[in-house]
């Protein structure tokens, strides 16, 4: 899977064919991490990170964020990264998202060195909670989780001890043994770090470190029925596996003091948190609970909806692992948080496809053309053009014949002023065929034109014309005779607000929901598309990016429009 490795050094993470979008470009963890090496923080250690999902939803676009940066700064160094599930909730883990995630990863490229789970050190987190117990430094706690928050007090006034804090050290260590073996119902007692209850942030509060939760784990089944929390395991993960960076998102800058506490009492390798901007962009919501809850009451078809922000939407869109970790690098990062313009996504998409997807012709609303003076059984094989872009991508044949299909907005009865496209008397090219003129139409009975009559010029054969005369249009056809159907998916954004959260008192984010973000076109697409396999991406000329869905099959091609071909990022971008 990786690429060649030319010198002895360890090889890269990167495995995807064509390698990493450039790191060079420089950023802050960067800088933290050349720092470190060049101090020889961690002595002759390689560069160790590590991406931690908890597996209780599917990856999203912020996810890819968080991976990229792991990886490919890790990589920049020559180190190495982890996948580590953070499986401390049983309640809400599962298996099917334990598979995704690796999926999801592995095809945006990286490679993790060794596959974790924090369950895994759920016994060396339950002997090093002894010995802060033994230290004095933490304790059982009766207090009921509401009394616990009510003990806590408020940003502005100090929390208060619980009454069970100065319990001795063989009784807690008696009461937490007793936890673990089963003896009392959920919610009874917890394990709390005594630190101090008035300290400013809440975070050091005595924070609960252990909880009793009788619940099948994924893994670990009904071993335990006490469960760490999030900020008693994530430091200690990451000081089992040597992580020198550990890289998170800022919602998570609070937790460093209670990060470091624990590593520090006890004593355990001094691995170090660094936060950095959590990626939001508009028109689209980045929270597993919220996209659960789409997922659940069936506002979309399931987590990997083509319109849904998850990394296996976005694959299931067409979008390419190129295009995202593009764009995740041009977005950067940074300390503070912001918003991204959702055009921006879709310009880097749009820039990677065009490099990549064949080009074909598609007509999603059909209106059909006849040439008269055509022979009626002739076919002529189009020399056709798979990518401008690309040399080495050839050419095709596309058959032409007396009938065909164009756009039915290529055509207008009536032109209005500046409409160069086809009208009665009125000349147009036709990509890889030939000028026609348009004749006559025919209508049904509502009045509506069905069919339009033309006539062609022999002379102008691949579109050229020996005279030299300009037309000012040029559009894509199928034919009739030969196209295959297609059912056509047409996305556009899930939310028709820039914040999905912008809701009236008493809504919430599916009051926003889009009611035109799915609308199903049955079209025509050239015969070369016969054999197009799910995941297949093709330009259809004039239109977009699409790419084979999953439900596509031979006989009924389905398609998803991954992003239509008007770029406005890069226009406002140019304006600057
Ligand atoms: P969500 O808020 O969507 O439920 P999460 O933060 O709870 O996500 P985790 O599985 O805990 O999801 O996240 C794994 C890693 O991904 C964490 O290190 C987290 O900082 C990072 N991450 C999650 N969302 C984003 C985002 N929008 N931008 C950047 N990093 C993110
Ligand atoms: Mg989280």
């Amino acid at each position: 899977m990786s690429t060649p490795n030319p010198s002895s050094e360890p090889e890269k993470n990167i495995t995807a064919e064509t390698g990493a979008a450039p790191v060079t470009q420089s950023n802050f963890l960067y800088e933290r991490m050349a720092e470190d090496v060049r101090n020889k923080k961690y002595g002759d250690a390689v560069i160790q990170t590590r991406f931690p999902p908890e597996p209780n939803g599917y990856l999203h676009i912020g996810h890819a964020k968080a991976i990229c940066i792991n990886f490919m700064l890790a990589d920049e160094f020559r180190g190495k990264t982890n996948l580590r599930f953070d499986d401390t909730n049983p309640e809400k883990e599962e298996q099917e998202y334990v598979d995704s995630i690796q999926r999801d990863v592995r095809w945006l490229g990286f490679e993790w060195e060794r596959l974790l789970f924090a369950s895994d050190y759920f016994e060396q987190l339950y002997e090093w909670a002894k010995k802060l117990i033994r230290d004095g430094k933490a304790y059982v706690d009766d207090l009921t989780a509401e009394q616990v928050r009510e003990y806590r007090g408020t940003l502005t006034e100090p929390g208060k001890e619980s009454p069970y804090r100065n319990r001795s050290v063989e009784e807690n260590l008696d009461l937490f043994e007793r936890m673990k073996n089963g003896e009392f119902p959920d919610g009874a007692k917890s394990l709390r770090a005594k630190i101090d209850m008035s300290s400013p942030n809440m975070n050091m509060r005595d924070p609960i470190m252990y909880r009793i939760l009788h619940a099948t784990h994924h893994r670990t089944g009904d071993k335990w029925c006490i469960y760490p929390t999030y900020d008693y395991t994530h430091g200690q993960s990451d000081s089992l596996e040597q992580v020198t960076h550990s890289m998170c998102s800022l919602e998570f800058a609070d937790h460093q003091p209670i990060y470091r506490w624990y590593i520090d009492n006890l004593g355990i390798f001094p691995s170090q948190q660094i936060e950095f901007d959590r990626l939001a962009v508009t028109y689209t919501l980045l929270s597993k609970r919220k996209l659960l809850k789409l997922v659940q009451e069936g506002h979309v078809t399931g987590w990997d909806d083509p319109r849904m922000p998850t990394i296996s939407g976005m694959r299931r869109r067409g979008y390419t692992p190129e295009a995202l970790r593009n764009f995740v690098w041009s977005v950067g990062v940074s300390r503070t948080n912001g918003i991204v313009d959702l055009a921006m996504l879709e310009h880097f998409v749009r820039e990677d496809l065009n490099k990549r997807a064949a080009r074909v012709m598609a007509v999603l609303n059909p209106l059909k053309v006849v040439i008269d003076n055509y022979p009626e059984d002739q076919v002529e094989e189009m020399d056709a053009i798979n990518n401008p872009e690309d040399a080495s991508a050839g050419s095709r044949k596309v058959p032409f014949s007396r009938e065909l299909y164009i756009e039915q907005d290529d055509f207008r009865e009536v032109p209005p002023p500046k409409y160069f496209r086809l009208s009665p008397g009125r000349e147009v090219r036709l990509r890889y065929g030939y000028l026609i003129t348009a004749t006559h139409v025919v209508k049904n009975d509502a009045g509506e034109v069905v069919e339009v009559h033309a006539k062609y010029d022999p002379a102008t054969r691949g579109g050229n014309t020996p005279d030299g005369r300009k037309v000012k249009s040029t559009i894509h056809w199928v034919s009739a005779r030969h196209a295959l159907d297609a059912e056509v998916r047409l996305y556009e954004t899930l939310f028709s607000k820039p914040d999905p959260d912008d809701v009236a008192e008493g809504e919430d984010f599916t009051a926003n929901l889009n009611p035109l973000s799915l609308q199903i076109v049955n079209g025509k697409v050239e015969p070369s598309l016969k054999s197009a396999k799910a995941g297949d991406r093709f330009q259809f000329e004039r239109l977009g990016y699409f790419a084979v869905d999953e439900d596509s099959k031979p006989e009924k091609l389905v398609f998803n429009r991954t992003v239509a071909l008007k770029d406005t990022w890069a226009r406002q971008a140019a304006k600057g």
